[in-house]
């Protein structure tokens, strides 16, 4: 025998004593912990970080009521008897109800409760068919794999618009399993009582089902946070495209569009850009205050979203300066799109306070050309276009003209 293998099977100096294994009431008594931690944390992120607030409750909740029927175990020398089994057994399924509504509310789906209620309440009607002995336990089990089932649904229907589909399913993931678990369990309840028995017989076969439902409650949890996390991070780098007051991108997002249209425009597309600066915007602040500056501004985006198409861009330059990209749209229409814009814009004036307020803007129109990578140069023109606008009077559009030095001017109706 060589030196490796000698070495391999030499007994150990001090034999340590053989692990014992988790049992059944230790794993029952960590997950009751992992779910009590992960009620405060839900908590905590409503209380102090507002996140997601009205889903964070019903899982908080959720979770605090999953507590007692995981106690029972380790605890039955100082549970209280009196009423067997209901206390925990009605607990157990009023959270998996309540996780259900709360995983409805993260996915930000339309707030349905007719089919949790159903759920809930025929199970609850058929355990009290068992009554004298104690709640009868198929019904329990069903209703809480249909109420997986349903969060795998929601969380897959919800989160397919939002994420890439590979980590939709894998937040999917933890609920179907669980549902299909509990399913599987239901069938044997029924159908094999035999099984159910040998399940609950010895304590490594009890310790197999500790140690799944610790897991699953792990899954569970982590994808729950992940699904927060996730809608932070989008939210996060939503606002990092944005401008705060009125929603349109701000200079940086802007200019990285514009950009990818100057790159489609050297392989022969054709977009357009139409810049506009809010007429004598400071008597507005003077006058009024800046919360109507704010309010004339938020109306203006209004009435340039309304005659805007789904695939244009409107971008916030600075102050009361917008620029809108057109894509796959020739000067011509461009110049018809600004028309119908400034037109509106006279048309519907704002409400404040009682009376109206008046609001033009002048418009500066400009097909984007090929050899101007950043958009430079496209910015420009349409900068010293809106320029020009504002000295012929302001409230009008100038359009880029290739063949004339100057801008092609187009007066209000
Ligand atoms: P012109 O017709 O020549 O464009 O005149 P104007 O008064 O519109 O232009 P000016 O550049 O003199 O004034 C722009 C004003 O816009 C000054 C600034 O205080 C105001 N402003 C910039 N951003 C905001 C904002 O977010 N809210 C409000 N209320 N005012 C803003
Ligand atoms: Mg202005
Ligand atoms: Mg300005």
């Amino acid at each position: 025998m060589g030196v490796r293998s000698c070495i391999l099977l030499r007994p150990p100096l001090h034999d340590p004593a053989p692990m014992a294994p988790f049992d059944a009431n230790t794993l029952a008594l960590v997950t009751a912990v992992v779910n009590g931690f992960m009620a405060l944390v839900w908590l905590v992120m409503v209380r102090s970080f507002r996140i997601a607030p009205a889903a964070g409750r019903l899982l908080s909740a959720a979770y605090f009521l999953f507590i007692p029927s995981l106690l029972c175990l380790p605890c039955q020398r100082w549970w209280p008897i009196a009423f067997g089994l209901w206390p925990q057994s009605l607990c157990s399924l009023a959270g998996f109800a309540l996780m259900s509504l709360g995983v409805r509310r993260l996915m930000r789906l339309r707030q349905r409760w007719g089919d949790v209620a159903f759920i809930t309440g025929a199970a609850a009607v058929l355990m009290l068919n068992g009554a004298a002995a104690g709640p009868s336990l198929p019904p329990l089990v069903l209703a809480t794999a249909l109420l997986s089932l349903l969060c795998a649904r929601d969380i897959w229907s919800g989160g397919r618009a939002l994420q890439p589909a590979w980590l939709t399913a894998l937040l999917t993931l933890p609920f179907l399993l669980t549902g299909l678990l509990l399913l599987a369990r239901t069938a044997s309840l029924w159908w094999l009582p035999g099984a159910e028995g040998f399940l609950m017989q010895g304590s490594a076969n009890k310790a197999t089902l500790a140690w799944l439902y610790l897991l699953m409650t792990l899954m569970i949890a982590l994808g729950l946070v992940s699904i927060v996390v996730m809608r932070l991070i989008a939210r996060i780098h939503y606002m990092t495209l944005r401008d705060p007051l009125t929603d349109a991108l701000n200079r940086r997002a802007f200019s990285a569009e514009l950009q990818t249209l100057q790159a489609q425009v050297e392989r022969g597309q054709t977009h357009s850009l139409v810049m506009l600066d809010v007429d004598h915007f400071k008597r507005i602040n003077d006058r009024l205050g800046h919360a109507a500056g704010d309010a004339a501004l938020l109306h203006l985006v209004a009435v340039l979203q309304a005659n805007m198409r789904e695939l244009d861009r409107l971008g916030r330059l600075g102050g009361e300066e917008f620029c809108l990209l057109l894509p796959h749209t020739a000067l011509d229409d461009a110049s018809r799109v600004a028309q119908r814009m400034c037109e509106a814009l006279r048309k519907q004036s704002l409400q404040w306070q009682g009376a109206p307020l008046d609001l033009t803007a002048s418009f500066g129109v400009v097909a984007c050309q090929p050899g101007d990578p950043q958009g430079d140069s496209t910015l420009a023109l349409a900068d010293w276009l809106v320029y020009r606008a504002k000295s012929a009077g302001r409230d009008r559009i100038c359009v880029a003209d290739p063949d004339l030095a100057l801008g092609r001017m187009v007066t209000p109706a």
